[in-house]
């Protein structure tokens, strides 16, 4: 449904370019929930406004965004237009802020479906009606649709934004911290929304972009790791979360997976050490300086990727050329 080839997003600012989504590789199939997982200013968000081609100066994407093997970058706009909304649909991070604050809730609605009204295949009064019974799913209540979005809280206006970037059921949905200004019993009321579009098959694939592993867990069937930039591990959710193999996966899971082996609710802070500027980020590993398990070719070359029973690891502790006896 969804898949990257050596994609690049990179923000040409005045102190340098910012190389904030660095070679990224990633695919998405029919009935799959990939979680991103990173610390902040891995690139996360940056990988999420290119997989969708929210992208303006400075950032200038390469590389390529395949939606059902089509490149989005050379599609005529009006063909992306369609498709962002019954194709590939994002919910922005700090969705709260992206709303027109001069147009009544119900009138955003009326405007996203006229705006799709030849490409959706329900008649538009049923549209508005499926949006009130959604919205009252995630527990906003119906006096919403009649306020401007300046009238709501930060949580509601986060709800009507999934909301809108739901209703007209994208075949696949990139959710960028989409519970990010919710308390927890509401966040599990999206999450839960979001599952049930998933199983009802309204969505077909999702990408669900969090510094929030635990919750990740809970919707992904694959999970994708990110640092400075790269993915360093990917594959199965089960394998990536409680067998890592990654050295910077180790550090994170070690922090979160309880030796019950419960996913503890915590977020991924913990491990000693910053991430490297990513406008001059080091020639080999991104890693090397907080590695436990370097090696002297870990900083002079970029270690390759090598696929170990399925999992994708980029380290040169599970390449050929690994040093003696090292192994984590
Ligand atoms: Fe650590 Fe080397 Fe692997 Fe990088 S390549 S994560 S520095 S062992
Ligand atoms: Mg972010």
């Amino acid at each position: 449904m969804l898949a990257t080839k050596d994609l690049r997003a990179y923000y040409f600012t005045r102190r340098g370019i910012v190389r904030a989504v660095d070679g990224v590789d990633i695919e998405v199939g029919v009935n799959r929930v990939l979680g991103v997982v990173g610390e902040s200013g891995s690139g996360k968000s940056t990988l999420g406004m290119a997989l969708t081609a929210l992208v303006r100066p400075p950032l200038r994407v390469q590389g390529s965004v395949l939606y059902k093997g089509k490149d989005i970058y050379s599609m005529p706009p009006e063909e992306l237009r369609v498709i962002r909304g019954v194709g590939l649909s994002i919910i922005p991070q700090f969705a709260m802020d992206a709303l027109n604050p001069t147009v009544r809730v119900r009138d955003l609605i009326r405007d996203l479906i006229d705006s799709h009204r030849d490409s959706v295949k329900y008649h538009p009064e049923d549209l508005f009606r499926k949006a009130q019974e959604r919205a009252l799913q995630i527990g906003l209540p119906k006096w919403v649709l009649d306020r401007y979005p300046v009238e709501l809280s930060g949580g509601m206006r986060q709800r009507v934004t999934i909301l809108l970037s739901t209703l007209l059921d994208p075949e696949v949905l990139v959710a960028d911290e989409p519970t990010s200004a919710l308390d927890v019993v509401i966040q599990r009321l999206v999450i839960q929304y979001l599952q049930d579009l998933f199983k009802e098959g309204a969505i077909k694939s999702m990408v669900f972009i969090t510094h929030d592993i635990a919750t990740a867990y809970q919707l992904a069937t694959d999970m994708a790791v990110m640092y400075a930039g790269q993915i360093v591990e990917s594959g199965p959710a089960e394998k990536v979360v409680r067998e890592p193999s990654h050295p910077y996966t180790k550090g994170l899971m070690s922090a979160l997976v309880e030796p019950g082996m419960n996913i503890r609710k915590v977020k991924l802070e913990g491990l000693a050490g910053e991430p490297p500027d990513l406008v001059n980020p080091p020639k080999g590993c991104r890693f090397y300086p907080r590695c436990r398990y370097r090696m002297d070719i870990c900083k002079e070359e970029d270690p390759p990727e090598v696929d170990i029973g399925g999992v994708r690891v980029k380290c040169w502790l599970y390449a050929g050329k690994k040093e003696a006896g090292v192994r984590p």
